[in-house]
């Protein structure tokens, strides 16, 4: 297939763009039945009870933000290895984000290190309005116990999903799904071309709750209802208010035709998935490799919807972390020489010029340094060949540095 072999990309097939083709005949370009229809679908892939689909990943963290209530000095919390737009939510609600270090081996927001942030925090007087986990790689994080400190600190939890799409955890002996909302107020998704799922750019909110699925229906349309029991007048049939401010976040239909088709085909994405994950880890578990580089560890607690394989450079006894940076930088060069492209999720956003800003500290996040010393992500998508596999461990071998 592909010569360059991306660390991510999509899946589309004939039926997925006849899908397109269709809807652009439709009566719907833009808030038409389509966009209900995926949602019922995302709601049928986590179990959450709602789901509101807007523009992009980014945008879904933005309204549950304020959804949530998070208003002009309220803290949100996040991990500090993840996607910038994890901490920016809280930034444009109003907020201020605060970073809490991972556990090195997961690169997944330390539950400890949560538990005496917020306590912190709160000895300053701040309020901790949402806390969001990331689900790192397709891992889920470690909702139960974040739900737990969350419940104490009085803070909403919003899981950000967008990794984990098909993931599941186990709990006192029940399985859940990620983005479900059973340990969350909310979940977002992500249809990025690079995620599970497609539609171009897409995004989407889950949640159990029937109060903030009507707040966020009200947000992604510039905080416009039109539902007769919330209306403070009605003079006929055209009325409707605006009832705070929100935004034109809206997906259109084209890009929900698109995101049903894929939605089916996600038990198969995820099948391939796993299979690939199987063949890196059994490479990486065995001969040379084993004394090289190590798989991202994934909690026995969850089974991991793999969105992407990260492996960490090991490092040798007695050497610091720039030696394993320094070795980690070495096999990116020589992936890519080698026509593949890898790489780096994430850079811990306490490094970021705008959060440095902020005052973040670099000692205060030693598990997300190391984390970040020696990882990188592999190429993992669907359409990879078990020879595409082999190619990819084949260059690690070469490149790994004895
Ligand atoms: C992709 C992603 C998002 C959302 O990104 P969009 O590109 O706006 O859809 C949020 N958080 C994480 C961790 C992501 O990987």
């Amino acid at each position: 297939m592909v010569s360059v072999l991306p660390y991510g990309r999509q899946s589309i097939d004939d039926d997925d763009v006849a899908a397109v083709v269709e809807q652009l005949r439709s009566d719907w370009l833009t808030q038409g039945p389509t966009v209900g229809r995926f949602e019922e679908a995302l709601c049928a892939i986590t179990g959450a009870r709602h789901g509101v689909a807007v523009a992009n990943g980014t945008a879904a963290l933005h309204i549950a933000c304020l959804a949530a209530g998070v208003r002009t000095g309220d803290v949100g919390v996040t991990s500090d290895i993840t996607f910038v737009a994890s901490a920016n939510c809280v930034r444009y609600a109003g907020g201020e984000p605060s970073l809490v270090d991972v556990e090195p081996e997961t690169g997944l927001l330390s539950v400890s290190a949560l538990e005496s942030r917020i306590a912190e925090l709160g000895r300053a007087g701040r309020t901790t309005k949402v806390i969001l986990p990331v689900d790192l790689a397709g891992s889920v994080a470690d909702l139960p116990a974040v739900a737990r400190v969350a419940q104490r600190a009085g803070a909403c939890v919003i899981e950000d999903a967008a990794h984990s799409l098909g993931a599941t955890y186990e709990h006192e002996g029940t399985t859940f799904r990620a983005a479900s909302c059973a340990h969350s107020t909310m979940a977002i998704l992500s249809f990025h071309p690079v995620k599970h799922i497609t539609t171009g750019e897409g995004g989407a909110v889950m949640t159990n709750d029937d109060g903030l699925y009507r707040e966020l229906l009200d947000l992604r349309t510039h905080g416009i209802t039109k539902d007769p029991s919330r209306l403070e007048a009605n003079e006929g049939p055209w009325w409707y208010e605006q009832r705070r401010l929100g935004f034109n976040y809206r997906i259109t239909d084209l890009q929900c035709a698109l995101g049903l088709r894929q939605a089916r085909r996600l038990p198969a994405f995820l099948a391939r998935r796993r299979e690939i994950a199987a063949r890196y880890d059994a490479a990486f578990s065995s001969g040379d490799l084993r004394l090289q580089m190590t798989p991202l560890r994934v909690p026995s607690r969850t089974r991991s919807a793999y969105h992407l394989y990260v492996v960490q450079v090991r490092a040798r006894a007695g050497e610091g972390l720039a030696e394993v940076a320094e070795r980690r930088r070495a096999l990116f060069l020589h992936l890519r020489a080698r026509g593949i492209a890898p790489q780096v999720h994430y850079i811990p956003i306490h490094r970021q010029p705008d959060f440095v800003r902020s005052g973040f500290a670099r000692g205060d996040f030693a598990g997300a340094e190391r984390y970040y010393a020696g990882c990188i992500s592999l190429p993992m998508f669907p359409a990879m060949t078990d020879a595409d596999v082999d190619r990819v461990i084949e260059a690690v071998r070469e490149g790994a540095p004895r």
